[in-house]
């Protein structure tokens, strides 16, 4: 490299692609370099032509280069073929695989419940936004084929960017997300039968660039169909936080599902309790009862044959329901919120969980 190319590269060493996590030095994105140390002009490339960072990326470059030289003209044009398959080589290796299996160092988490309107992805999108919060790298994949309403709740409009076969998933409140709901209009994925929903939610891990995450958080749809079982398989590894309310037949199926996690040789984490009690000033109305999170963790213990517990319970509240609508999960919103403090706490406990090789040593022994 000459005198004039190692200063391009320095400065824009800085620059990292929003997209891939890495600086667009490293990605083959910075192209033919001419001129000289007074008038530079800088090639870039963008990996697709309707790159939706195309103009952030532009600007920044141009940003940190005019640090350097005292005139600099950014052209900006697209990768070749050639050059996007040596990206896409270095971003996954030569073959496309799941990155997720047993030695992977992500922790994947299912929040599964027995049926819906339970607040299961409401959950799943505080507990992945918390985890974002305290400084990890985190994932979030809405299956929820009959209710994906994960979209709306992180307030996400953009879609996937696609080079080729592999997808960029945009980003909300610090996770990266991709629900079933950007890939159909309307209802059609309800309809879909088992081999077809598994291969969806196989390229969901598979063709989606992920990068390296420490969590990834999947909202499940209810009950205990297709889509559980292909994560089962998919996710040996998987750890379970079941969510109910205190009602008797949500509690009912809230086991079953449960119990074909455990069916599955996944480990449960947990059972959360959603939509315990309506506060009214110091007095808890049950309005749904009470016991539901405690019959499932105690069905869930003598099945699985290690402690399964209620981790927290979660009040009815308006502002809970309001944030979601809004697209900004409740515990970014409010710290004081007694809600909130309880889901500040399953983040806690989640993140207290290590990624250990216990679970999957006794689902063995006990030869599930
Ligand atoms: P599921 O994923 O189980 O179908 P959602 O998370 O979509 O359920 O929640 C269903 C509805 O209930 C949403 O409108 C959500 O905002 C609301 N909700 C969830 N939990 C609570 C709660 N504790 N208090 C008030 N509203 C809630």
């Amino acid at each position: 490299m000459n005198e004039l190319e190692t200063k391009v590269y320095s400065a824009l060493g800085k620059l990292i692609d929003p997209e891939l996590g890495k600086p667009i030095t490293e990605l083959g994105m910075v192209g033919a370099i001419s001129g000289d140390l007074k008038q530079l002009v800088v090639e870039i490339k963008l990996t697709v032509v309707h790159c939706p960072q195309a103009d952030y990326i532009e600007q920044s470059a141009k940003a940190l280069l005019e640090e350097v030289f005292p005139q600099v003209t950014i052209q900006m044009s697209v990768m070749s073929k050639a050059e996007l398959d040596s990206l896409k080589i270095l971003l996954r290796g030569k073959q496309k695989s799941n990155p997720f299996t047993a030695n992977s160092a992500t922790r994947v988490i299912l929040v599964t419940s027995g049926k819906g309107g339970v607040g299961k992805s409401t959950i799943a999108s505080n507990l992945a936004v918390g985890l974002a919060k305290n400084g990890n790298k985190v994932g979030l994949i809405d299956a929820d084929i009959f209710g994906f309403s994960i979209l709306s709740q992180m307030g996400v409009t953009a879609r996937p960017t696609r080079l080729d076969d592999m997808m960029l998933p945009p980003e909300s409140h610090g996770v990266k997300v991709i629900s079933i709901g950007m890939f159909f209009e309307g209802n059609e994925a309800i309809s879909w039968r088992g081999p077809m929903l598994h291969k969806a939610i196989e390229q969901f891990l598979v063709d989606v660039h992920w990068g390296e995450l420490d969590y990834l958080v999947i909202d499940l749809p209810p009950g205990t169909g297709d889509v559980s079982i292909s994560l089962g398989q998919l996710l040996p590894h998987a750890k379970v936080l079941v969510v109910t309310t205190p009602q008797p037949a949500a509690a009912e199926v809230a086991i079953r599902s449960g119990l074909a996690a455990i069916k599955a040789n996944q480990e449960i984490m947990g059972v959360v309790e959603n939509m315990s009690w309506l506060e009214n000033g110091i007095t808890r109305e049950l309005i749904f009862g009470s016991g539901g999170a405690a019959k499932v963790a105690e069905q869930l213990t003598s099945a699985a044959g290690y402690p399964v517990e209620v981790l927290v319970q979660i009040p009815l509240n308006q502002s809970l329901a309001e944030s979601s609508d809004q697209g900004m999960p409740l515990i970014l919103k409010d710290f004081e919120d007694n809600a909130s403090k309880e889901l500040q706490k399953l983040v806690r406990t989640v993140a207290a969980v290590k990624l250990g090789k216990a679970a999957r040593t006794l689902t063995v022994k006990l030869g599930q």
